[in-house]
């Protein structure tokens, strides 16, 4: 089982794709699971007692040194790392093993090598910045990895963090239902067919490629191979 802590200010933006199709099955078949921390969460409000508005739990703060954009306060976003950090190493006598992402467009990029190499987690927390980033002091109170998916930027690492969480899920044994529609384990074509068999459309017939009916299996793979 992989645990998922995600460290976000915006749940709310991650719970319906994850809550949905094989990333959701995945979760109820006990292979990972996904936890939420809200830095928010972890700001001691500035008046007591009354209903706390939103900006008695404000989490973003101007940068020293000026510049454009807000930067994320350190230490709510310290306390929630810590909390996900205790419920990785409480439970259970099974050893844990911890990776801390932190989500920037200046780390490493993402890819399926990563992805494999994450998979070897018993849990791994993901930190989703917001605004200008997250004050600078809380890699040093928590060593992380810097993770970049892909040369763009983004508003947040919302996005960034469900892309990690997809391309690690659909890697581990029993999510896929078969093992084998991981791309590397086949030879895989970005084209695929289903039925019907001729497609009729606006009067035109598109039909799938006579090789694939062939059932000649080693001419397939040589047609798929050549289509990459
Ligand atoms: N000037 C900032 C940009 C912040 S974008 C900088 O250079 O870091 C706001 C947040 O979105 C970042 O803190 C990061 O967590 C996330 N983000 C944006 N683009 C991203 C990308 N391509 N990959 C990973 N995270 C990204």
């Amino acid at each position: 089982m992989t645990i998922f802590h995600i460290i976000t200010l915006f749940p709310e933006s991650l719970e319906s794709y994850l809550g949905a199709s094989i990333l959701s099955r995945a979760q109820k078949g006990g292979h990972v699971s996904v936890k939420y921390y809200n830095p928010r969460d972890f700001v001691i409000p500035s008046k007591k007692g009354g209903e706390l508005t939103y900006a008695d739990r404000r989490v973003d703060n101007r940068p020293y040194g000026g510049g454009p954009g807000m930067v994320i306060e350190a230490l709510p976003v310290i306390k929630a790392i810590s909390k996900a950090l205790k419920s990785a190493t409480d439970k259970g006598k099974n050893k844990k093993r911890v990776k801390i992402i932190f989500f920037s467009p200046a780390g490493e990029q993402f890819s399926n090598a990563l992805a494999e190499k994450f998979k070897k987690y018993t849990d791994i927390i993901l930190v989703c910045g917001r605004y200008e980033g997250i004050d600078a002091r809380i890699k040093k109170v928590f060593p992380m990895t810097d993770i970049s998916i892909g040369s763009y930027v983004l508003t947040g690492g919302e996005l960034p963090a469900m892309v990690v969480i997809d391309a690690i899920t659909r890697r581990i044994p029993g999510v896929l239902g078969d093992d084998l529609s991981i791309e590397e384990s086949r030879v895989a074509s970005p084209d695929v067919y289903t039925r019907p068999e001729v497609l009729e459309y606006k009067g035109k017939k598109y039909r799938v490629p006579n090789i694939l009916l062939s059932g000649h299996h080693k001419k397939i793979d040589e047609w798929k191979g050549g289509k990459k």
